[in-house]
């Protein structure tokens, strides 16, 4: 009995030490990797037909747009998030389609998430109800964004929200992309476009409210369908960069050939989730870069 209890004692003991030396191991790791990291990082997910895209300065701010239509978020973030951080600080709900939503969900099962923002639009679906549900059931504070606001965070980063510039609180609308958050995002001079599944409709609106500008990166709105990205709205916005996120071979089609093109021809370098894999946005020492994953 002795024996075994000594024998137990010392297995324990080497755990706990192996155990020890591979959290220095990690712990070095994390603080060579942050030493390293960029000021400011966007990831734009291979969440496959959805959209989801992860924010994070250099400070830690986290800001997730959209959870992707599944559970593939998970792996994701875990895989760009250290392993002990459990916690996001602002989750945009840009609008409550499932391609945008159910992977939120997952999102608020497994992370604690202090605040989220949408446009409170209500919509039938069960996965959007459900999503709603959660939020109150988890008492996360909810912002409604029903004027254009600014979200400043790390340094002189700013996310500005250009839509919704009116209340959709509670409003049940034919087309739920009418009341899509739409942000840029501004740090060091750099400007990246976050057109959510905005329509047509929505890029006049704001092109007649003088609310566009050039900007650098554009997440090309509702997955490169032909219903977005005008020629009109393309030639203020002027991106030299275009992201799409979509997944190969959809059903729907995305992105469409006349959008590609309409992109081309404004000189746009074209990044695509169905072809590309996950897309890295980079911002350091006001300079941006953008890596793929395959
Ligand atoms: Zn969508």
């Amino acid at each position: 009995m002795k024996n075994f209890l000594k024998l137990h004692k010392n297995k324990i003991l080497s755990g706990g030490l192996l155990f020890l030396a591979a959290l220095m191991a990690l712990t070095g790791l994390y603080v060579w990797n942050l030493e390293h990291k960029p000021e400011l990082q966007i990831y734009f997910f291979d969440v496959g037909q959805g959209d989801s895209i992860f924010i994070e300065a250099k400070d830690g701010t986290q800001i997730l747009i959209d959870g992707g239509p599944t559970n593939k978020i998970l792996p994701l973030l875990g895989g760009v998030m250290p392993f002990y951080d459990h916690s996001i600080d602002v989750v945009i709900l840009t609008h409550p389609h499932a391609d945008h939503v159910s992977g939120l969900m997952e999102v608020l099962k497994r992370y604690n998430v202090e605040m989220i923002f949408e446009s409170g639009a209500s919509y039938h679906t069960a996965e959007a109800k459900e999503f709603e549900s959660m939020v109150i059931e988890k008492n996360i504070k909810k912002i409604i964004i029903d004027r254009p606001v600014k979200l400043s965070f790390f340094k002189n980063a700013a996310l500005n929200f250009l839509f919704p510039d009116k209340s959709f609180e509670g409003q049940v609308l034919k087309n739920v992309h009418d009341s899509a958050l739409i942000s840029e995002l501004d740090f060091e001079g750099k400007k990246i476009l976050f057109m959510s599944d905005a329509e047509k409709n929505l890029e006049r609106y704001l092109l007649q409210k003088g609310a566009l500008e050039d900007i650098d990166v554009l997440k090309v709105g509702h997955h490169g369908s032909k219903t977005s990205s005008t020629a009109d709205f393309l030639k203020i916005v002027k991106p030299e960069y275009a992201v799409i996120s979509a997944s190969d071979r959809n059903r729907y089609g995305h992105p469409h050939p006349d959008v590609l093109s309409r992109l081309s021809a404004i000189g746009a370098q074209i990044f695509r989730t169905d072809i590309n894999g996950t897309i890295i946005l980079n911002i350091n020492n006001g300079r941006l870069t953008l890596q793929k994953e395959k």
